[in-house]
């Protein structure tokens, strides 16, 4: 029987580091501790806070429901032929040392997606990306709990209907499911990706052939590193809004008025703008109001230096998004989860 632990502080469990309390808290590492807790949940009529890493959700105020923190572990190859290998991880294991197994044992694909927070179970939620690759790439089927029912289903890549930043468990499928293991086909052979702009520039010294994946995630690492604030030191959630996704007609509108307007091909006649040069644009970049503050070197972050409420944080953002919205027209879309 998993130990449900009352009137429990969040502060360690959200790397916005907010000390938001949980009316319970619980620890599962298996599909039967999940059951329990769920049927806990149901008996006690709490509502569900299904916990990873806590680096993708704001905690506007505590949550008076059951938080249910999936600790689930493990890694086992279900099939391989001569080129892949099809590997299940648990939702539990670490998103980042994940990355590091595969690498060490000469499973190729997700380098470029090096040092990420959080688990494997949040990664297809909003299916994570970085320079140049998304977990929907590599990503074949998971295994997921009906909340409801208690039944352990499984959805093909497919079923999942990923998007940018999105898949339909944050959509239709909303709060329905609890991820259990996902499974991914990586490459036994190097097939490196290193057409992001930011990847290529730092990779620029080495010819195709010598880039190898072990090179890309280092590199990758150390962009990260350079480039996003440690939510150890500094509380953040990475990106807080989305990028957003406009017709070509609206950029080239907008291009006119902002010729240096950072922007991306989003296929299908669409264009991603850069949303970290919007908000530097508005004049937010290093500014600290309503408690929380924009970090001084990437716009996109908004960070918690005096680890106060999730509400701080998000008064900022809403001050952000109108002045966005007053200087471009555009409404710009928060990335985390906010709670309850
Ligand atoms: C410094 C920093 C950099 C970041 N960089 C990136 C980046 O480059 N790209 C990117 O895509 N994201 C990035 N993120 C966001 C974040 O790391 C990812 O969204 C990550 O997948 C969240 O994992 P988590 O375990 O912390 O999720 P949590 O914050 O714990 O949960 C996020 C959401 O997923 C749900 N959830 C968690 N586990 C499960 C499960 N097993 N089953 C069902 N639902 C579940 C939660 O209920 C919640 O709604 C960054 C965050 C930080 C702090």
């Amino acid at each position: 029987m998993p130990l449900f632990l009352p009137h429990f502080n969040l502060q360690k469990f959200n790397t916005l580091a907010v000390p938001a309390f949980a009316a319970y808290f619980v620890s599962v590492k298996n599909t039967e501790e999940l059951r329990e807790a769920l049927l806990f949940a149901r008996t006690e009529n709490l509502s569900l806070l299904l916990l990873g890493g806590g680096s993708n959700i704001v905690l506007q105020d505590d949550f008076p429901g059951l938080v249910v923190h999936i600790k689930h572990q493990g890694k086992e190859i279900v099939h391989e032929d001569d080129d892949h290998v099809w590997l299940q991880v648990a939702a539990g294991e670490n998103w980042h040392q994940l990355v590091e197994y595969t690498l060490a044992n000469a499973l190729y694909g997700l380098e470029n997606l090096s040092l990420i927070p959080g688990s494997v179970g949040a990664a297809p939620i909003q299916n994570i990306g970085a320079y140049g690759v998304e977990i929907k790439e590599l990503l074949t089927e998971l295994t997921a709990l009906d909340i409801r029912s208690g039944l352990s289903v499984t959805f093909t890549n497919q079923s999942c209907q990923f998007g940018y930043r999105d898949s339909i468990f944050k959509g239709a499928l909303k709060d329905r499911y609890v991820i259990t293991a996902v499974t991914f086909k990586l490459n036994k052979r190097p097939q490196v990706r290193v057409e992001y702009p930011a990847l290529r520039a730092a990779l620029a010294h080495l010819t195709q052939t010598e880039i190898t994946p072990e090179l890309v995630s280092a590199a990758v690492i150390a962009i990260r590193t350079n480039k996003l604030p440690d939510p150890a030191d500094t509380p953040n959630v990475g990106s807080f809004f989305k990028n957003p996704v406009i017709s070509k007609i609206q950029h080239e509108e907008l291009k006119l008025r902002y010729p240096g307007i950072v922007a991306y091909d989003a296929g299908e006649g669409q264009i991603k703008l850069a949303a970290g040069w919007l908000i530097d644009r508005a004049g937010w970049k290093g500014k600290e109001a309503a408690g929380a503050a924009v970090h001084k070197d990437q716009a996109l972050v908004l960070t918690n230096p005096h680890k106060t409420s999730g509400q701080a944080v998000l008064e900022l953002a809403r001050l952000i998004k109108q002045s966005v919205f007053d200087q471009f027209g555009l409404w710009l879309e928060i990335e985390p989860r906010v709670y309850p």
